[in-house]
């Protein structure tokens, strides 16, 4: 192969892959090597063809690959385990080594794979921080804390050191407790003491070294797991009164353990204090976009560390007056006294919208972030730490509304809307677990002739009270609570069934639709159901459309035209809605499987005040019968918005013009008679 060809399919194979791939020669210098060496070395592919390992990754690296080179250089398929380990990096990988024979190299040349396998690593690493937290958390508490194994101090916190007499925690690590402490129990020795006190009860102990202090020590004891295996904590303090101990207790319980800023009690009472002294100030409420996404696909481990260096970020870069929380899951708060401008909460959140969007290093490759912010300043937006916070959290939600990575400030009706949400969300639950939903039948018809060629099936939901409420306005509630899944599934279920019905009643004229919202075509398990539930129910899939967005089917290419193939393979047909309203790119339309293309509502409706609108829809038309798609106008009101359409060649009409939306059973007596009719007329 010769390498130019090699290196066009090469790096098309392996472009975005997590491996390392890489050609070298006889003298194993690299004739190609992929983007993640690209990326690990910082070198582009050109800078990078001719060399070695060793220049690259380091001496040893090379010399564990050098003998696999050989081999396969000799015909031998080798593989193994290695350590990248140059200051840089800190992975193993599992390798194969090949040989590959080509006219080319008529010397020989070998493939090189590997696969980072550093999950162990990165477990171990997580092992390690978790110690790291606890040595931090010891740091954090008022009193001396020791770790020991069999009496022997493994770590010990500064406390600890100058309680027992030293300067430097070096001096005591490795040393046994019982040389530096002396039991108050004659003939017994200290651990022993120690291990036979009763839960909560504390030992009185005199330091041996002659530079302790000379008061006694109060020592308590508890038994904890240690990298895996298990120890003891030992933590002494002076003989305290009791209301101290109620101090340290207390500080330890306001601060997070993974980052060491206030944990939401510590942020609300130091919110509080401010309050109370009538300290202006400004308050914001962060929250990562996304965060989910990197709990799921990299582990809670990654997830962690990501929120450490959040942390570290902040306490680094903004200003050190400013009281940081992290309030929980990807959530902080940021809090600034003696400021309420305009100007200075402009300059914060710049500042953390910088810091978040600088990219984070994950394993070998950068993850980007972005957050929203919600911000609330005192006094104006709440009295006291609790509704502070909670309007806080309101404003960063909606940010999140308004497309996420942006700021919004709170103001009063944001809490109506807030409230209205959460009412609708519980309101939706019990209607979803007393099956209060109802799926109606829009009839759709030929633009030609107006006969019954198909209907789009919408659900309806009638609430005790407040009677019909728009799906416009709890479908996107349901989609933001994860409802969504448990809704749609419904409507795919009664729509199924019902098809399935009309089907033996042989009333169907055309297909049925059914609206899928973006949630549901993320799902990966989206096919499986619909495979399932279609051979349970018998339903004939080319009697069913599944309607998407044009958002839904761009918002993610590669998983849009394998899921968009997925369904097609099972027989159903595929529809574009709302088009026109969403992406300007028209790309998509050759690209993926779409068998319906459904002019938005709001091209119809404007068609009678503005002219130019009319020439829009037509290009729309053809755009489509060009792409072999059918053509569908929804929201026709009128006679002469549908006449126009019928003269554009519109192929099908839907709105209430023609029918209204109604119940299962009118739409069914409806087709029966229609089948009636047509029937008298042949
Ligand atoms: P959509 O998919 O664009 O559905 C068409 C909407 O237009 C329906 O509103 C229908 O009642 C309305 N409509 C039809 N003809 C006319 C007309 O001539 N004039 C006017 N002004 N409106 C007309 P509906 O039922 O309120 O549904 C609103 C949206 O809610 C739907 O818009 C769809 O996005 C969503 N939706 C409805 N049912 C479902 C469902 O089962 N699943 C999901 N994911 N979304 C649904
Ligand atoms: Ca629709
Ligand atoms: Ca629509």
């Amino acid at each position: 192969m010769p390498i130019e060809q090699l290196t066009y399919w090469f790096s098309r194979l392996t472009q975005n892959s997590p491996f390392l791939f890489a050609v070298l020669d006889k003298s194993h210098r690299y004739l190609w090597v992929s983007q993640r060496y690209c990326e690990i070395s910082g070198l582009d592919h050109n800078e990078l063809v001719g060399k070695q390992d060793k220049d690259i990754l380091g001496t040893a690296f090379y010399d564990a690959l050098s003998p696999h080179y050989n081999h396969a250089l000799n015909g031998e398929n080798t593989e193994g385990e290695i350590v990248l380990n140059d200051g840089i990096h800190d992975s193993s990988f599992h390798f194969s080594v090949s040989p590959l024979t080509s006219s080319e190299w008529p010397e020989g040349a070998v493939i090189f794979h590997a696969a980072d396998t550093s999950e162990r690593q990165v477990l171990t690493s997580a092992l390690e921080s978790s110690e790291s937290r606890f040595t931090n958390l010891c740091q954090l508490v008022g009193e001396g804390c020791c770790v020991l194994d069999d009496g022997i101090i493994l770590s010990a916190n500064s406390h600890a050191v100058n309680l027992l007499g030293f300067d430097n925690l070096n001096e005591i690590l490795g040393e046994d407790i019982e040389n530096l402490l002396a039991s108050p129990i004659k003939g017994q020795s200290l651990v022993a003491s120690l291990t036979s006190l009763a839960s909560g009860q504390q030992l009185v102990c005199q330091a041996s070294n002659g530079n302790a202090d000379s008061k006694p020590l109060n020592i308590s004891y508890g038994s904890v797991s240690l990298l895996g295996g298990s120890g003891a904590l030992i933590t002494l303090s002076r003989t305290l009164a009791t209301t101290d101990h109620k101090q340290t207790i207390e500080k330890l319980a306001q601060f997070d353990a993974l980052t060491g800023l206030y944990n939401r009690h510590g942020f609300s009472r130091r919110l509080e204090q401010l309050i109370n002294g009538e300290t202006p100030l400004l308050m914001l409420y962060l929250d990562i976009d996304n965060f989910k996404n990197i709990n799921d696909s990299l582990g809670h481990h990654i997830g962690d560390r990501v929120l450490q260096e959040i942390a570290q970020r902040l306490r680094r870069q903004l200003p050190a007056e400013t009281i940081l929380g992290h309030l929980g899951g990807d959530e902080f708060a940021v809090l600034l006294p003696e400021q309420t401008g305009e100007g200075v909460a402009g300059e914060l959140t710049n500042k953390i919208v910088e810091v978040i969007s600088q990219p984070f290093d994950l394993y070998h490759f950068s993850k980007y972030l972005a957050c929203s912010i919600g911000s609330v300043k005192y006094p104006g937006d709440g009295k006291d730490a609790r509704s502070l916070l909670q309007n806080a959290d309101t404003a960063m939600y909606e940010a999140k509304e308004q497309g996420r990575n942006r700021v919004v400030t709170y103001n009063q009706h944001m809490n109506k809307e807030a409230r209205m949400r959460l009412w609708l969300e519980i309101e939706l639950q019990k209607a979803l677990q007393n099956n209060g939903l109802e799926v109606w039948y829009q009839p759709k018809v030929n633009a030609q002739d107006y006969t019954i060629n198909g209907a789009e099936a919408l659900v309806r939901w009638k609430h005790p009270v407040e009677g019909y409420i728009s799906p416009a306005r709890f479908i996107p509630v349901a989609e933001r609570s994860g409802m969504i899944e448990l809704l749609g599934r419904n409507v795919m279920r009664e729509v199924f069934q019902a098809v399935r019905r009309w089907q033996s009643l042989k009333v169907l004229p055309g297909r049925v639709a059914i609206n899928l919202s973006p949630q549901q075509f993320s799902n990966p398990n989206l096919t499986t159901h619909m495979k399932k539930l279609q051979s349970a129910t018998k339903a004939d899939p080319s009697l069913i459309t599944f309607e998407l967005t044009e958002s839904a089917v761009m918002s993610d290419g590669d998983h849009a035209i394998q899921m968009l193939n997925a369904i097609k393979d099972l027989g159903f047909a595929l529809s574009i809605d709302d088009f026109g309203t969403g992406y300007s790119s028209l790309s998509y339309l050759a690209k993926f499987p779409l068998d319906e293309l459904k002019i938005d509502r709001a091209f119809i409706s404007d068609m009678e005040t503005f002219p130019k609108q009319v020439t829009l829809i037509e290009n729309i038309i053809n755009l489509g019968r060009s792409l072999n798609m059918s053509v569908v106008a929804e929201g026709v009101e009128t006679g002469k918005q549908a006449s126009v359409l019928a003269n554009l060649k519109c192929d099908t009409i839907q709105g209430f013009h023609f029918y209204k939306p109604m119940p299962r059973a009118e739409f069914e007596a409806l087709l029966i008679n229609n089948r009636k009719a047509i029937k008298a007329a042949s």
